[in-house]
């Protein structure tokens, strides 16, 4: 992975690339971000660039023979350790170093992939992935060994919030006295659950999550999706990046159009019109049924956000401009928050399986008189 390959975040990659070349690079370090966020491959690129042998000024190069392995994952100086579980193929002792195969291929495939991603791609099915207190054996062991042929040898440990305790523990007796020319990289979700000792020795890159402009660029450049529907998709993906993606396959209606429509009858008290429209919600299915919601409900929020400054909402694709700025008039945040609700119950109804003509129905009539409120 370089530098390169990811989007956006040039503020995090500039001080990754200078603690390199000031040579400040700290023998542990968290790299936090949530679900879909940078932070993994983030970790991968700051490690292809650490052990890379003729690093540039803003990337690792990619062809030199540390990157060549890099790229394929199969550096020997590169240690993985990520949660698994028993599985069909695996089903004793599971560890890191039995999934190594499956890790690389699904790494490479896109690394914004989520835990749950990770786990169906291991055919856990149900089961919760942990990283074992039998993983302690193997943290001690990759400490223990010498560089085979780079500079650092390299031990990334991937949701280190799911160690059990006697696993965290091994890897805090680790950092307490550090091995030489070893760097900890520990990817995480969640560093409020980590130890606070081993937080305490670690240093912290935090990652945000990506911007609705880095998820469009990337939808755009990456998958070819059109603009009008990337922007649709940055507005639902919150900064996931794997949401993104996600949704990219799945999202095959317009959901501005409908929504835009949905509005007008509601305003214009048109219930006819309403009950056809419950037709082609039905016909959505459930999963984006409630996507279709949650749409919505964000773009609720920048209607209202437009409407008390235009400043505050810094992307609207322009065939969208003039709803936005029409709507924005009949929005305020007295039934800005009644209209919230509504699509919250909305939502909360649908995904109990209620009927979904009779819920597109009634939060219409609701939605009517709280605009004209
Ligand atoms: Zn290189």
């Amino acid at each position: 992975m370089l530098f390169s390959q990811i989007p956006g975040h040039p503020e995090t990659k500039k001080l990754l690339l200078k603690s390199v070349q000031n040579q400040h690079v700290a023998h542990a370090q968290l790299f936090i971000g949530s679900d879909g966020s940078a932070n993994l491959a983030l970790a991968l690129a700051y490690a292809t660039y650490l052990n890379c042998e003729e690093r540039g000024e803003e990337d690792a190069c990619g062809h030199c023979a540390s990157c060549t392995k890099m790229n394929r994952l199969v550096h020997p100086d590169m240690n993985f350790v990520m949660p698994v579980t028993t599985t069909k193929s695996v089903t004793k002792d599971a560890l890191s170093q039995s999934f190594l195969t499956d890790w690389r291929v699904f790494l490479l495939e896109n690394p914004y992939q989520i835990l749950n991603d990770w786990m169906q791609y291991i055919g856990a099915e149900n089961k919760q992935g942990n990283i074992s207190k039998d993983e302690s054996r193997q943290l001690v062991r990759f400490a223990s060994l010498k560089a085979f042929e780079a500079e650092f040898k390299i031990i990334l440990i991937w949701l280190p919030e799911l160690m059990h305790p006697a696993a965290a523990n091994a890897l805090l007796k680790l950092l307490e006295e550090p091995p030489a020319k070893t760097i900890f990289l520990l990817v995480s979700n969640a560093a409020d659950k980590l130890l606070a000792t081993i937080l305490s020795r670690t240093q912290k890159v935090t990652v945000r999550a990506f911007s609705d402009e880095e998820v469009i660029g990337y939808l755009q450049a990456e998958l070819q999706v059109p603009e009008a529907d990337a922007f649709q998709i940055a507005n639902l993906a919150e900064g996931s990046l794997q949401a993104a993606r996600k949704l990219s396959q799945e999202l095959t209606s317009d959901f501005f159009d409908f929504f835009v429509k949905w509005m007008r009858n509601c305003y214009a008290y048109k219930f006819g019109e309403v009950v056809e429209m419950s037709d082609n919600f039905q016909k959505l299915g459930r999963e984006n049924q409630k996507a279709f919601l949650h749409y919505a409900l964000n773009n609720l929020r920048r209607v209202l956000l437009y409407g008390v400054d235009a400043r505050l909402v810094p992307f609207i694709p322009p065939a969208e401009i003039d709803f936005v700025t029409k709507f924005s008039k009949l929005i305020r945040p007295a039934n800005a928050a009644l209209l919230t609700e509504e699509l919250g119950n909305a939502h909360y109804h649908i995904e109990r399986n209620a009927n979904p003509k009779i819920v597109f129905v009634d939060s219409s009539i609701q939605i009517a008189k709280y605009l004209k409120s």
